[in-house]
């Protein structure tokens, strides 16, 4: 996964949490931490790639703002905005994790189940996995993710033709 991500200059690390939350994250020394409690979604390598693509897709995509000029400070003090903006920067780790994991040769379809099998999780629990709309709603994640998924499947059967 860190060869297709191309950011030589990142020292990845990747750690698993003991801990039964369903989480994962990245931290700010690219460390890519996944909760033990998050492979009852993953099931597989391929649905752990998943994972592992979104989060290194929000460090990459950082790495790449800083050497851009910062984003307005005027923009930023509207919550509305920043909420647009959140919702854009989660669709667009999905993307770019789809592609990561395609180029690492997992079949980005993987990523489609995983949501599914998220959604569901959610759902048998009694939680909206819209909850907090810290994250943006579900079924559009699963819409822009379905747009992609043919680039995806390309930059796969790339990899697999390289095999
Ligand atoms: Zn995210």
């Amino acid at each position: 996964m860190a060869e297709a991500v191309s950011l030589p200059d990142k020292a990845w690390e990747f750690v698993v949490v003991d801990s039964n939350a369903v989480n994962a994250f990245v931290t700010h020394r690219d460390e890519v931490g996944v909760n033990s409690g998050m492979f009852k979604l993953t099931i597989d390598d391929a649905g752990l790639a998943v994972v592992v693509g979104h989060e290194m897709a929000h460090a990459a995509k950082r790495a790449q703002g800083k050497r851009r000029p910062g984003i307005s400070k005027e923009k930023r003090k509207n919550a509305e905005v920043d909420f647009v903006r959140r919702h854009e920067n989660e669709m667009e780790a999905d993307r770019m994790g789809m592609y990561y994991m395609a180029k690492a040769g997992y079949d980005p379809h993987a990523a489609i189940q995983f949501w599914m099998r998220a959604v569901l999780y959610c759902a048998a629990r009694g939680h909206d996995s819209n909850a907090k709309r810290k994250h943006p709603d579900v079924s559009l994640r699963l819409k822009a993710m379905e747009e992609y998924l043919p680039e995806a499947i390309t930059e796969y059967r790339k990899y697999a033709q390289c095999q």
